[in-house]
Order: structure tokens, then C-alpha cells, then sequence
């Protein structure tokens, strides 16, 4: 009797006990499902930063000038808040597991080292590539009986004067490509879509041969621009192009939200906005191009300061060299004037383009002392 009242008291137990293992078991998929998904969102052909690089830029900056510069020339739209909070003393930037803290300085750095025009290591860009893939890059304009336009062929043509001309002022000149090949070791076919090879892989290569081989002080991106519209119209234009602008769509990518921490905390801007400011004076009222002006409303782009030719936006190349980038994009190739003129003498204009970011260069550092605000050695690698 006594064991069956034991068994009685129990098997219910167990049974009790049973019941809430098994409920536990059905609950812990349930609960793992609640929790936030832990997702890695990157740019094409992206890799996840290694956000302890930043850690050399703790205290320098203070909390006003971090959010003057976030606002005024990094971000247009307050979407920058879902992943960085600012606090009195300090900023919390959101990654895909946790949070990076930076703490701002209590007082402005001072002013930094200078170097002269004559001992700088200045890398041209010579945008696209040109020649055989002009056709694939979409730069190759052809309007009657002239050799074709291709932007990526009077990049070139146009860095080569560039350099001489610079060299003879004594500054120390590398191309990030020397002729019309790619400078990424990957082709076409490695890719379903060709623009990831040409803009991508491409871009990417030349980051990494300007990070980790040419470190220079400054680099100037070549470009021409061109309009949208199929038949030749009249009408050319003149911008210069920083990096900034961050959309919420590129924001969201982790590698973008530390690159662009990394622009803004290695002060990058004060110099590519003077130097900017100093070309485009010459394009501008030189060689009389008028301003280009990007539509109020356009979600990915910044004017900067009270200059009507100098905007910034979030491009690939002035995103990944890790040093000051102004990036040009003066003419219109397509304009019934430009197409005149190069029918006529493409290396005239080849010449007045090199004459007109020497010319600003030269007053930029007249006027100027080349401020560095880390010393090159100290630069994180991406
Ligand atoms: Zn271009």
C-alpha cells in the first residue's frame, strides 16, 4: 500500500516534470526566433571593418566639430541616427553585434605639421579605363566622322600632361594606371554583371595599390563629364566632388558607416575642400565653365559651403583611398561645343584641363600650408 501511495504521489510528478521539459524543449526555437537576427549588410564586394581602427582617432575630435562635419558635408538626412547616437561626451555607433564607442575631446586639436608644394606625393586618377573597354564602361561616344570619344582614354591623356606639369613644380606625381588596362587582376567574366568588374573590382584594385603601396598626400580623381540626354545638345558644365552625402541605403552598410567615420575622423575635408574650392575657381571663371547644380531635393548629394561648384557625395573612390580625394568632373562630352572642339584638337583641351588644376593647385599652396593631421605611418589599412 505504502508503495503504491508512493507511486500515486509520483507519477504525476514525473509526468508534471515531463510536460514541462517538453514545453521547454517546443520553447527554445520559439525564443530564439524572438531574438534580433544578427545581420551583416555590406557594399558589393565589401568586407566587415575592423572597427578597433578608429581607436587612434579616441579624443581627438570634439563633439561640436564631429557634428558639424557629420551634417554638413557627410550626411543630408537625419537617417544617420538610427546607428549613431550622440551623447555629452561621447558617440555610440552601432555595428552587426555591438556598439563602438567614441569618446570625443574636451578641446579642438591644435594645429598640425605642414609640408611645401615641392616635397608632395600627389596620385592622378585617370578616371575608367578606356581604349578596348571604353565601349563596355559605356564612355564611348561616337557622332559622325571624328575618332570616338572615350573618357577613360582622355583621362589618361589628360594625367600624363598633369604629371609633367606638376613634376617640373617639384611634387613627387603617381598614376594610379599608367595606360588603357584594367588595374584589378579579375576580368569580365568573373562576374555575372560587368559593372562589378569595371566599377567594383576595379575601383577596388586601385584602393588597394593606393593604400597599401602608393600613400600619397593628396589624390586627384580626372574625370569628363556628360549628359544624359541620346543626341549632342548644347550646354556644359563645371563640378568638383568630395566624399560625403551618406544615404540611408549606404549608411546601412557597415563598411560604409566606419569609412565614412574613418573620413571624417582623419579630417580629410579640410584640406579637399580648399583644394576643391582653389580648382574649381579655375574651371569656373578660367575656363569659363558654369557651375553644375545638383536639384535641391537630390537625396544623394551635399553642396558644400557657399561654393556652387563643389558638392559632395558618396562615390567609391572617394569613399576607399585613404587620403584627401577631389574628385573633378568638368565638360560636358557630349555637348555640341565639346564635340566641336575635339573634332578640332582634343590635346587643346587635354592641355587647358591640366593648366586649370595646376594653376588652382599652385594657388591653394601659396596660400596655404599643407596641414597633416596624422602622420602616414599611423593610417589603418582597410
Ligand atoms: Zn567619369
Amino acid at each position: 500500500m505504502k508503495m503504491r501511495k508512493g507511486l500515486v504521489i509520483i507519477l504525476p510528478v514525473l509526468l508534471l516534470g515531463v510536460l514541462i521539459l517538453l514545453k521547454h524543449e517546443e520553447r527554445t526555437p520559439d525564443s530564439t526566433q524572438n531574438q534580433p537576427v544578427v545581420q551583416i549588410s555590406l557594399a558589393d564586394l565589401g568586407t566587415i571593418p575592423d572597427w578597433r581602427e578608429l581607436d587612434r582617432f579616441q579624443n581627438t575630435l570634439s563633439r561640436t566639430t564631429f557634428l558639424d562635419r557629420l551634417q554638413t558635408i557627410y550626411t543630408k538626412y537625419d537617417s544617420w541616427k538610427k546607428w549613431i547616437t550622440i551623447h555629452s561626451d561621447h558617440a555610440l555607433i552601432l555595428t552587426h553585434d555591438t556598439h563602438y564607442r567614441l569618446n570625443f575631446s574636451s578641446q579642438e586639436l591644435p594645429v598640425l605639421p605642414s609640408k611645401s608644394f615641392s616635397k608632395l606625393h600627389i596620385a592622378l586618377d585617370p578616371g575608367h579605363i578606356g581604349g578596348d573597354f571604353a565601349e563596355m564602361e559605356e564612355r564611348h561616344l561616337l557622332y559622325g566622322d571624328h575618332p570616338p570619344i572615350q573618357e577613360g582614354s582622355m583621362t589618361l591623356a589628360t594625367a600624363k600632361i598633369l604629371q609633367k606639369l606638376l613634376t617640373k613644380e617639384g611634387a613627387r606625381v603617381s598614376l594610379i594606371r599608367e595606360d588603357e588596362s584594367p588595374v584589378t587582376t579579375a576580368s569580365p567574366s568573373d562576374f555575372n554583371n560587368a559593372r562589378l568588374f569595371y566599377r567594383t573590382a576595379e575601383i577596388r584594385a586601385r584602393a588597394k595599390l593606393v593604400n597599401e603601396t602608393l600613400k600619397p598626400d593628396l589624390i586627384i580623381c580626372l574625370h569628363y563629364n556628360a549628359s544624359g540626354s541620346p543626341v549632342p545638345t548644347p550646354g556644359q558644365h563645371y563640378h568638383a566632388l568630395i566624399n560625403g552625402a551618406y544615404h540611408e541605403s549606404e549608411l546601412a552598410h557597415e563598411d560604409e558607416r566606419f569609412q565614412m567615420l574613418h573620413r571624417l575622423l582623419s579630417r580629410y575635408s579640410e584640406i579637399e575642400v580648399p583644394v576643391a574650392a582653389a580648382i574649381s575657381h579655375q574651371f569656373t571663371e578660367e575656363v569659363g565653365l558654369p557651375p553644375f547644380q545638383y536639384q535641391p531635393d537630390h537625396p544623394y548629394s551635399v553642396n558644400i559651403g557657399d561654393n556652387e561648384a563643389l558638392w559632395a557625395r558618396n562615390l567609391l573612390a572617394n569613399r576607399l583611398y585613404q587620403c584627401p580625394v577631389v574628385f573633378l568632373e568638368p565638360y560636358v562630352m557630349n555637348s555640341t561645343e565639346f564635340i566641336a572642339r575635339y573634332k578640332e584638337d582634343p590635346e587643346a583641351i587635354y592641355h587647358e584641363y591640366a593648366n586649370a588644376v595646376i594653376t588652382g593647385l599652385k594657388s591653394y599652396f601659396k596660400t596655404n600650408e599643407f596641414l597633416f593631421t596624422h602622420r602616414r605611418s599611423r593610417l589603418p589599412r582597410l
